[in-house]
C-alpha cells in the first residue's frame, strides 16, 4: 500500500455522528463475543501459502480447491481475450447485447453439467436471487442449514416458508404432506454445505419431488470440481438422470477458480429466466476476461481429473490425521475440514495462535454457522503438497494441546 494512502487512513479517525453509533455499538458487541471478523489483507496472489503482514503462511482459507485461481492457462486465457475483448461487457446483456464469449460459456457449462442449457450471472449468490424470485412458488421447502444466498432469495418471495431438519428427506416428506394442496412447490437444498461438507440426500430428495410434483433446485457451489465425476457434481454424485434435478446453481467462484455464477437446467428454464430473471435484466454481465478464464477452467475439469483426485487425497489425508490427534471434524463428507472448537472466543483464539505459527485457517462463528459451534474450517486444496499439510498438522497440534482442546 502507498505511504499516502496510509496516512490518509490514521487521519481519518474522527468523532462518530450520534446518527451512526448504533453502528459502533454493535460492533463493540460483536467484538466482546469474538465474533468480530477481523479481514486478513493478502500480499500475495492466491495458491498453498500466502503473504500475510510480510511472512509466509500456509493457505488453509480459500475455496481455490484445485489451485485454478493461479493456473497458467487460466492466466493466459484471460489475457488474451483482454487485449481482444477489453475489460467490461458494456451493459446488461439484454440491452447491450451478449457476447459471443458468454455464450459459449453457457455451452461448455452445459456440456460439463450434462444438462440442456446454462444462464451465466455475475456471481452464485446472485444467481440464487435470480432463480428463486422468479420461480412463482407458493410454497418453499429449505433445509435449516442452506447457505445465505438461498436464505436471502427466499426472502424475495412471497410464498410460505418450510424450513425443514438438515439433511432430513423424511422431515421433508412431513413438510410436503403439510403443504399438499399449494398449487406450485419447490424444493431448495445446498448439494455440499460448505460449513460442515456433508452431502444433502439428494436421491431421496429428488423422489419426494416426484412424487409431490415440486420442483427440485440444488445449489451446487461447493459441489463443482469437488464431487463426482471429473468434478462434475451432485448430479454426477448420485448418477441421478437427466433432469431429475429441475435447477442447479452454480458457481465460478469456488474451484472454477474465477468469479461468476449460473443456473443450469432445462432449456425453457433458462429462457424463462433470461426473460424474467432481475439480475440478469438490470445487472450487467461479466468481464470477459473472467469468462474466457472459466471457460478454461471448465476445458481443464472436463479434460483431467487428476487435480480433482490429488484434492481428495489431499482432503482424506488432512482429515484422518487431525482425528488420530484427537480433533473433531464433525461430519464432513467432502474435503472441507471443519475442526469442531464451541464456543466463538476460543475457536478465535485458535485461529490467531495458528496464524502466529504460520498457518492461515478462519475462524467460523455465528451468524455463519449456529450458536457454540464455533469451528476452525480448514480447506485442503490441490495445491498443497503433503509436507505442507504436515506442517500445518504439527501447528494445530501444538495449538490443540496448549488450548486442552486434544
Ligand atoms: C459460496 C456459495 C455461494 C456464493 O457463490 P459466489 O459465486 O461466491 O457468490 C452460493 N451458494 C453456496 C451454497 C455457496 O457455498
Amino acid at each position: 500500500m502507498n505511504n499516502s494512502l496510509k496516512r490518509f487512513e490514521f487521519e481519518k479517525i474522527m468523532q462518530i455522528k450520534s446518527n451512526q453509533q448504533f453502528m459502533a455499538d454493535e460492533l463493540s458487541r460483536l467484538r466482546d463475543a469474538g465474533l468480530y471478523n477481523r479481514i486478513p489483507v493478502l500480499e500475495s496472489p492466491q495458491g498453498a501459502w500466502l503473504v500475510i503482514n510480510g511472512k509466509k503462511v500456509l493457505n488453509l482459507c480459500s475455496n481455490n480447491y484445485l489451485g485454478l485461481a493461479n493456473h497458467p492457462v487460466l492466466i493466459e486465457e484471460a489475457k488474451n481475450i483482454l487485449d481482444e475483448f477489453g475489460v467490461g461487457p458494456g451493459a446488461v446483456r439484454t440491452i447491450a447485447g451478449t457476447m459471443q464469449l458468454h455464450k459459449d460459456l453457457e455451452s461448455i457449462l452445459s456440456e460439463f453439467k450434462k444438462v440442456e442449457s446454462t444462464l451465466a450471472l455475475q456471481s452464485g449468490f446472485v444467481a440464487n436471487q435470480a432463480v428463486i424470485p422468479t420461480m412463482g412458488a407458493d410454497a418453499i421447502f429449505t433445509d435449516s442449514l442452506n447457505h445465505a444466498s438461498i436464505i436471502d432469495g427466499v426472502r424475495l418471495t412471497k410464498a410460505s416458508r418450510f424450513i425443514y431438519d438438515h439433511n432430513s428427506a423424511s422431515d421433508l416428506q412431513n413438510k410436503l404432506e403439510k403443504a399438499k394442496d399449494a398449487k406450485r412447490k419447490l424444493i431448495i437444498t445446498d448439494g455440499v454445505f460448505s460449513m460442515d461438507g456433508d452431502i444433502a440426500p439428494i436421491d431421496e430428495i429428488a423422489k419426494l419431488a416426484t412424487e409431490h410434483e415440486a420442483l427440485l433446485m440444488v445449489d451446487d457451489a461447493h459441489g463443482e470440481g469437488v464431487i463426482g465425476d471429473h468434478g462434475r457434481g451432485i448430479s454426477s454424485h448420485f448418477n441421478l438422470h437427466d433432469g431429475e434435478v429441475d435447477i442447479e446453481v452454480g458457481t465460478l467462484s469456488k474451484a472454477v477458480g474465477v468469479v461468476g455464477g449460473f443456473i443450469s437446467g432445462s432449456k425453457v428454464l433458462t429462457e424463462y429466466l433470461e426473460q424474467k430473471g432481475r439480475p440478469f435484466l438490470f445487472s450487467s454481465a461479466l468481464t470477459p476476461p473472467d469468462v474466457a478464464a472459466s471457460i478454461a477452467a471448465v476445458k481443464i475439469l472436463m479434460s483431467d481429473d487428476s487435480l480433482v483426485k490429488k484434492l481428495w487425497k489431499n482432503g482424506n489425508y488432512f482429515q484422518k490425521a487431525l482425528r488420530d490427534l484427537g480433533f473433531d471434524t464433525g461430519r464432513t463428507q467432502t474435503p472441507i475440514t471443519p475442526v469442531m472448537i464451541g464456543e466463538a472466543k476460543k475457536s478465535s483464539e485458535f485461529s490467531r495462535k495458528l496464524l502466529e505459527a504460520g498457518v492461515f485457517a478462519m475462524s467460523i462463528g455465528f451468524p455463519t454457522v449456529p450458536k457454540g459451534m464455533a469451528r476452525i474450517r480448514a480447506m485442503v486444496s490441490a495445491a498443497h503438497s503433503i509436507e505442507d499439510l504436515d506442517k500445518g498438522l504439527e501447528c494445530f497440534e501444538n495449538i490443540g494441546k496448549e488450548l486442552n482442546l486434544i
